[in-house]
């Protein structure tokens, strides 16, 4: 069937599920640490509704991160993740009572938000990125990723990974920990998934082989080559997320050429036209801020990758995926 007969109403309704910075300032208005227009975190909620999002989940960057993300996720019924982001790491070393107290911290956390709504449902994001060692080295890194794996294990949850370019290194972590085969299940871990993906074919083959999952963005998209590799990513694995506010997909990137494709009736619900911050409009999109809305947009690629696989069985595979690593059964059963 041509993509373009997918009747709109059917197609707008996917079922997906986002990995999002909601605790970032710029959805309050605050663009790089100035007030540019009032709160629109309502509206764009709203948007992201629309736009066919069922839930999300929210990343926690640091302890203190961890715990706003934890915040809003039980203020309107999401989920959170906890964890120490890479390049947040010398928070450890920093802290009060030292690196021992901080990961008790983060464990405690995560203990005290195992149930119901609003809850932890991976430990991270965590990992390694060798691009910005100037906010922590590259041993404190490493140091900081070690240690906040116990928790997966401890709390059976599955982990929110980032990498970047430091794939042997983070690889080599993870296999140390037990976490190279079936994700660790062996020692009561459950996976994960890296996230923000932008490596190579033989990267996502051997996550693939370690069993983990791979999420792909925009950011997953501005080349040929990113494309090549996002291709590679098997259906069972594969995950959706905007990382909002971060990763939109521009005109200059190779997602566009697939995304020239997408019909008007979904190109106005995942893109539409957004506004400058000086001219905000309530109830508008705001350039240069990515928002939940626009992961149908990282569907449609992907499904325009995958050639001849219809975009609603690629939405409800990226779904399912999700409800199963994370384990959100409630989502599943319509119960939330
Ligand atoms: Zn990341």
């Amino acid at each position: 069937m041509p993509v373009e007969t997918i009747p709109a109403k059917h197609a707008s309704l996917g079922n997906f599920r986002f990995i999002v910075n909601l605790t970032d300032p710029v959805f309050r208005g605050v663009h790089r640490g100035r007030r540019k227009h009032e709160d629109d975190f309502e509206a764009m909620l709203e948007r992201s509704r629309a736009a066919g999002v069922k839930s999300m989940v929210i990343t926690g960057g640091s302890l203190k991160e961890s715990k706003q993300a934890l915040e809003l996720a039980k203020k309107y019924g999401l989920f959170a993740t906890a964890g120490c982001h890479p390049t947040r790491s010398t928070e450890f070393d920093k802290y009060h009572g030292g690196p021992e107290a901080y990961l008790d911290a983060l464990d405690k956390l995560i203990e005290e938000n195992m149930k119901g709504n609003g809850r932890v449902v991976a430990v991270g994001e965590c990992g390694l990125d060798y691009d910005r060692t100037h906010f922590a080295s590259e041993d404190v890194q490493k140091e900081h990723f070690r240690s906040q794996l116990a928790l997966a294990k401890k709390h059976h949850l599955p982990l929110f990974l980032h990498s970047r370019a430091a794939h042997a290194d983070f690889v080599e972590i993870l296999r140390e920990a037990g976490f190279g085969e079936d994700g660790g299940r062996a020692l009561g871990a459950k996976g994960g998934v890296v996230h923000s993906f932008t490596g190579s074919v033989e990267e996502v083959i051997e996550y693939q082989d370690m069993g983990f999952h791979v999420s792909v963005n925009g950011c997953s998209m501005k080349t040929e080559d990113n494309l090549k590799a996002a291709a590679a990513i098997r259906p069972d694995k594969i995950l959706f997320e905007t990382d909002a506010p971060w990763c939109s997909m521009t005109s200059t990137h190779a997602s566009k050429t697939r995304l020239d494709s997408l019909p008007n009736s979904l190109r106005s619900l995942y893109l539409p036209p957004a506004t400058q911050p000086e001219r905000f409009v309530l109830g508008k999109a705001v350039k240069g801020r990515n928002e939940p809305m626009a992961i149908g947009a990282v569907a449609w690629v992907i499904h325009r990758l995958n050639e001849g696989i219809p975009f609603e069985k690629v939405t409800e595979k990226a779904w399912k995926n999700t409800i199963e690593l994370f384990q959100l059964e409630e989502l599943e059963l319509g119960t939330q």
